[in-house]
């Protein structure tokens, strides 16, 4: 297996280091892709596209499925499709990948952030109730924020890591105030709130397949939605929005965030293997649970009784009264030792891209002492073990 490395910036991991997420490709993915080579269907139309569709759409729960050139080209067609846009907001968690928060902005809505809770660091219920409650004014049956006058639409909660979201709070405050929920399920899929899929719950939700994600199409994305008609706007605004099929005629403006049968049979290979990844996932989770629950100075990844959870990437958490010190100390010591790690993202009020001026604490001392270890689906035991033994010899000051 050729050792891609994880898709967002950065140096390569040096040779012999264990790497952060890289892909596990050992089902049907070369059989399939020669197939389309062999039929000429290698562009955006063909049988995998469809099977893959139709797969997830079933392994989810959902009726209409659409795939799309990655997860955010779905996030900006989902928001598009509810009619998101201008002088809109949407409350979207703080800690997060940086894709939902510009996906907002693609439609030229404002995300309003909210913090994360220390329990499970998704997005935080009980803050989510002060904006909606405290902050926001009702008038006219619609939810504004009187500080920019926007009106409040949606909310998009980000299942991160592979946990989900409290979700019965989030859809209840949905559905009193008549938002819409955009579920991003793209680090997420194969986990369960309170039994149900993630993907399953809100209005519409996306998946990733980019090459770190549970699993992978090279990149791509999908929408999954039960509802007919945003589907198949979704797909029309994914093809151009082209309204013949052989003139050039076209209503409106569109995008070309359609997937390849390429990236489909990749996907849809992937597909086929999901049990063994998530089993691997919980398998890795386990091994680290054990052997860092006993150490002092770490805390183990969070879990909430009512989640299914498939840790994408495990993230313990550091203890102690300078995080922020033992964090750079544990990143340099472990990659001086081979052990590829990542920080958690820079939260979205924090970032330059996103800046607002909420203090949103919770997520920030996450930030600050939270850890990604390596968590690829093919991790060894030997490997894993020899995570584990640096992580422990650092702690220990050796
Ligand atoms: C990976 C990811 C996405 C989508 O990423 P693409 O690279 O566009 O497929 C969206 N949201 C979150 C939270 C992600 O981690």
């Amino acid at each position: 297996m050729t050792n891609h490395t994880s898709s967002e910036p950065g140096a390569p991991p040096e040779k012999g280091t264990i790497p952060l997420c890289v892909p596990h490709l050992d089902g049907n993915e070369a059989k399939y892709l020669q197939d389309c080579v062999e039929t000429n269907w290698v562009s955006s139309a063909g049988g995998y596209v469809d099977r893959f569709e139709r797969g997830l759409a079933e392994r989810v729960g959902r009726e209409h499925s659409v795939a799309t050139s990655s997860g955010t080209a779905a996030l900006h067609l989902a928001l598009r499709c509810l009619g998101i846009g201008p002088g809109d907001a949407v409350l979207v968690n703080t800690l997060t990948f940086i894709a939902p928060a510009n996906a907002v902005r693609y439609v030229g809505a404002e995300p309003v952030f909210v913090d994360a809770d220390s329990d499970t660091y998704q997005m935080d219920v009980d803050d989510l109730r002060h904006l909606i409650e405290d902050r926001f004014e009702e008038r006219e049956g619609e939810l504004h924020d009187p500080v920019t006058g926007r009106r409040v639409s949606a909310i998009l909660p980000v299942h991160i890591l592979g946990h989900p979201c409290r979700m019965d709070p989030i859809l209840e405050l949905a559905d009193e105030h008549d938002l819409y929920v955009v579920e991003d399920a793209s680090e997420s899929l194969g986990s369960r709130y309170k039994g149900k899929p993630v993907g399953s719950l809100g209005d519409v939700a996306v998946f990733s397949f980019n090459g770190n994600k549970i699993i992978t199409s090279g990149g791509g994305g999908m929408l999954v939605t039960d509802d007919g008609e945003v589907a198949e706007r979704a797909k029309y605004l994914s093809t151009q929005a082209k309204d013949d099929p052989i003139e050039y005629v076209h209503e409106e403006i569109g995008y070309n965030y359609r997937m390849t049968n390429i990236e489909a049979a990749v996907g849809f290979a992937q597909l086929e293997q999901l049990d063994l990844h998530l089993d691997r996932k919980r398998e890795i989770a386990r091994r680290y649970d054990e052997a860092l629950g006993r150490l002092t100075g770490i805390e183990t990844m969070p879990r909430a009784s009512w989640a299914e959870v498939v840790p994408w990437l495990y993230t313990p958490r550091l203890r102690g009264d300078t995080p922020r010190e033992s964090l750079q100390r544990m990143k340099d010591c472990l990659r001086e030792r081979g052990v590829e790690t990542r920080p958690l993202w820079q939260p979205m009020h924090r970032s330059p891209a996103h800046r607002s001026t909420r203090s949103l604490q919770t997520a920030e001392d996450i930030c600050r002492s939270a850890l990604c270890l390596p968590s690829s689906v093919g991790l060894g035991a030997e490997s894993q073990e020899k995570v584990v033994r640096e992580v422990t010899s650092v702690l220990q000051g050796r």
